[in-house]
């Protein structure tokens, strides 16, 4: 193999995929440079990174947003090329192309490339003229007085959504057509808040679907593989939180369709690197969603099942090597799961939560892709994932009894999270069976709302109190009421 044109790459990101991307990095040879704000001086990635580059802002996210800044920052690393992670600037066409010009290599597809499909309004544009399935929708920009009877003429139910957004943020469910304008106002005020974009556009709402999505990996030579579905559909707020491969709701013949359908839509998008083409899946049909010009979240389960390092094979595509698989070398093996552990609390509404990581024990055996290590405050400044624990087995069956031993393992004292959550769920019969779609939370509040496990800490506490014994050792140290709280974590 010949050497590849850069030596060191910088990353503009943070938080568990910085530190992900720093470990291939490393494997194959490469030293790891990360742009970071103070904040976050002490998380793995600063800590694991061969050299560590200050940045400043108005907030913590801001100065990850800032373009200069990160290329400057690449500029004193000596970097000849970036991977921007996900979220952040991983999707802005502007940057790719800055970096570019910049005389430095970007990890990822190309700008133009970006600009058609990381935009969803133009992606499922382009993607309904490929020929291929989208929801019927109406798209305010294409005629704005036309708009509402757009909308109206598609029928109930809908699901109205911004149009410069992502996460799952400021969409909403229209089932009464009475209530379409008022609630188009809502999301756009919404959108205005959380994107500083107002514009919207109107989708049919598929009534209980499941999100299966197809990994893509192409390179600058026309090659182009996928690497099999992820099932997504265990989310709440339309956000993702358990996510496992292969899906449990596709034959082998869908399963080859919904995956040449989304290497179709690479292809006719030119597409190179890592990419996932998202469907929504109902019945027999799917349909186009959006497609994510950058790294998945979920990426290390299709990693799992076929071996592939996704993270080399994005920096490979990036410094002009052919891709070395062939469709036919890519086969998926075993089944695996990914449970997205968050600062949140399910039982009041998913509220993000914060604290200071006191203790971190993360369980032998699984793959953990740790944004955390001990001392590290955790603050509100970022999205409240903390760490992925993702296992692979012979089956599901297996794969699911891992997870649940995992989470179970897990200690992570100082700051409430949804680890009760991932547990209970990987022992209920409806995830167990497969048959759950993407409301599945929704229709068993349950399975947030119970909180047995907090009950039983404090239930146990207060019965240890009433013992004499414990209760006037306990009375000498006058910390240890305080202390009960945190039993719970
Ligand atoms: P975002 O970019 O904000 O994540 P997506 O378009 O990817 O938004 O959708 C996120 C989730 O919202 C999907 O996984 C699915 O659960 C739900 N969703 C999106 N579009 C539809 C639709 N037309 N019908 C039903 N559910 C949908």
């Amino acid at each position: 193999m010949h050497k590849l044109p850069f030596d060191t790459v910088l990353i503009a990101n943070r938080g568990e995929i910085a530190a992900r991307i720093i470990k291939t990095l490393h494997e194959l040879g490469l030293r790891a440079a990360v742009a970071y704000h103070e904040i976050d001086a002490g998380t793995p990635a600063v800590s694991m990174a061969d050299l560590a580059i200050p940045i400043s802002g108005r907030t913590p996210i801001a100065s990850y947003l800032d373009i200069a800044q990160i290329i400057t920052a690449a500029q004193k690393a000596n970097a000849g090329a970036i991977h921007p992670g996900y979220g952040m600037l991983s999707e802005n066409a502007e940057f790719a192309s800055r970096v570019i010009k910049a005389g430095i290599a970007f990890i990822g597809p190309t700008p133009e490339t970006i600009a058609l499909m990381g935009d969803k309004i133009r992606a499922r544009n382009f993607v309904q003229r490929t020929g291929f399935p989208v929801v019927p929708c109406a798209i305010e920009e294409d005629d704005p007085a036309t708009f509402v009877s757009r909308a109206l003429a598609i029928g109930a139910p809908l699901l109205v959504k911004p149009s410069g957004g992502g996460g799952g943020k400021g969409m909403r469910i229209v089932r009464d057509l009475a209530t379409l304008k008022t609630a188009i106002e809502q999301a756009r005020s919404e959108a205005r808040r959380y994107f500083g974009d107002g514009r919207v556009y109107v989708e049919r709402y598929i009534e209980s679907p499941r999100h299966i999505e197809v990994q893509v990996l192409g390179d600058s030579f026309g090659k182009l593989v996928h690497l099999f579905e992820r099932e997504c559909s265990v989310q709440r707020r339309f956000q993702k939180i358990i996510e496992e491969t292969p899906s449990p709701a596709l034959s082998p013949e869908l399963r080859t369709r919904i995956c040449e359908t989304a290497v179709g839509i690479a292809r006719a998008a030119n597409y190179q690197n890592a990419g996932t083409v998202e469907f929504i899946f109902s019945g027999e049909e799917f349909y186009f969603l959006e497609m994510n010009t950058r790294l998945q979240v979920e990426h290390p389960v299709t990693e799992m099942i076929t071996g592939v390092d996704l993270v080399a094979e994005q920096v490979y595509a990036a410094a002009g090597r052919e891709l070395a698989l062939s469709q036919s070398d890519i086969v998926s093996n075993g089944h695996a799961i990914e449970l997205r552990l968050c600062a949140e609390a399910p039982e009041r509404g998913y509220v993000p939560t914060t604290g200071k990581v006191l203790v971190l024990e993360y369980p032998d055996g699984v793959r953990i892709d740790s944004g955390i290590m001990q001392g590290q405050d955790l603050t509100p400044a970022f999205d409240p994932m903390l760490a992925k624990i993702i296992v692979h087995s012979a089956s599901r069956t297996e794969a699911a009894l891992k997870a649940h031993r995992a989470v179970r393992q897990l200690v992570l004292l100082g700051c409430e999270t949804n680890a009760n959550l991932l547990a209970r769920i990987l022992r209920d019969e409806a995830f167990l069976s497969g048959q759950f779609h993407t409301g599945y939370l929704e229709d068993n509040p349950h399975l947030a709302a119970d909180n047995f496990e907090v009950e039983m800490s404090a239930f146990l506490a207060s019965a240890a109190l009433l013992m004499k014994p414990v209760r006037e050792s306990a009375d000498a140290v006058p910390g240890l009421h305080a202390a009960l709280g945190g039993w719970r974590n």
